[in-house]
C-alpha cells in the first residue's frame, strides 16, 4: 500500500560492544526518584512516583552536538540511568521485572525548567518543559548479560570538567524494578520501552557552549556539547 509520506527508521541507540541497535518505542521518565534531588524540588518524603513521557523522537543517540532549545532562558540538565525493555507486559511483578531488561545506558533528561515551571505553577502538562527537539540524549546500552543489573555505583555528571552532580544508584527512592512494576500497572509495556530512572540533586542550567560529560560506574559515559539554537 503507498504511504502519504515515508516511513521514518524508529529512533535507535547503540548497542555497546556491537554493531547492533536497539529501536526506541515510548521514553518514560520518572520524577523527583532521588532523595536530595526530592528536596531541592521541593519535595519531602516518599511519595508515589510520577512519571512523564517524552517522544521516542526526543532522543540523541550517542549524544554529541545539543541545540539549546527555542523558548527557554533556564535549560536544564538531569543526569539519569536509563532502563530499555526487551521484553513487555503488563501487572509485572516487582521480582520479575529485571529479567524484562534489556540494558542500561547513562542519558540526560533535558529540561525547559522555566516552562517547566510554569505548567507546576498552573497546573497544565509539562510537556514544553519536558519533551522537545533533542531534550534526550543517551549513551549506547550495555546489556545486562554483560553488567547484570545495577543497583549501586556512582552517578555523576561533570560540565566544563567540574562536578554538577554525584550519587549513587542506591539512592533511588523507587529502584528500577519498582518502577517498571509501578508503570506496567498503568501501561502494558511493550519491548522497545525505555526508562530515564530519575536524577540525583546538583541540576541546574547550561548554555551554549557547555560541555556536559555524564556517567554512571559500571554502566558507561556520555559527552554531549550544547550548541546555539538552530
Ligand atoms: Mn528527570
Amino acid at each position: 500500500m503507498a504511504g502519504t509520506i515515508p516511513v521514518w527508521t524508529p529512533p535507535a541507540l547503540a548497542i555497546a560492544g556491537t554493531a547492533d541497535t536497539f529501536p526506541v518505542r515510548r521514553i518514560f521518565c520518572v520524577g523527583r526518584n532521588y532523595v536530595e534531588h526530592q528536596k531541592e524540588m521541593g519535595g519531602d518524603g516518599r511519595e508515589a512516583p510520577f512519571w512523564f513521557i517524552k517522544s521516542a523522537h526526543a532522543l540523541v543517540a550517542g549524544g554529541g552536538n545539543v541545540h539549546y532549545p527555542p523558548k527557554t532562558a533556564n535549560y536544564h540538565y538531569e543526569t539519569e540511568m536509563v532502563v530499555a525493555l526487551a521484553r513487555g507486559g503488563r501487572r509485572i511483578a516487582v521480582a520479575d521485572a529485571n529479567a524484562h531488561v534489556f540494558g542500561y545506558a547513562v542519558g540526560l533528561d533535558m529540561t525547559r525548567r522555566d516552562l517547566q515551571q510554569w505548567g507546576k505553577d498552573h497546573g497544565r502538562p509539562w510537556d514544553f518543559g519536558k519533551d522537545f527537539d533533542e531534550a534526550a540524549p543517551c549513551g549506547a546500552l550495555a546489556p545486562a548479560a554483560k553488567i547484570g543489573h545495577p543497583a549501586k555505583g556512582a552517578i555523576w555528571l561533570r560540565v566544563n570538567g567540574k562536578e554538577r552532580q554525584k550519587a549513587d544508584l542506591s539512592d533511588m527512592i523507587w529502584n528500577v524494578p519498582e518502577q517498571i512494576a509501578y508503570l506496567s500497572q498503568y501501561y502494558t509495556l511493550e519491548p522497545g520501552d525505555i526508562i530515564f530512572s530519575g536524577t540525583p540533586a546538583g541540576v541546574g542550567p547550561v548554555q551554549p557552549g557547555d560541555e556536559l560529560h555524564a556517567g554512571i560506574d559500571g554502566v558507561g559515559e556520555l559527552k554531549a556539547k550544547i550548541m546555539p539554537a538552530l
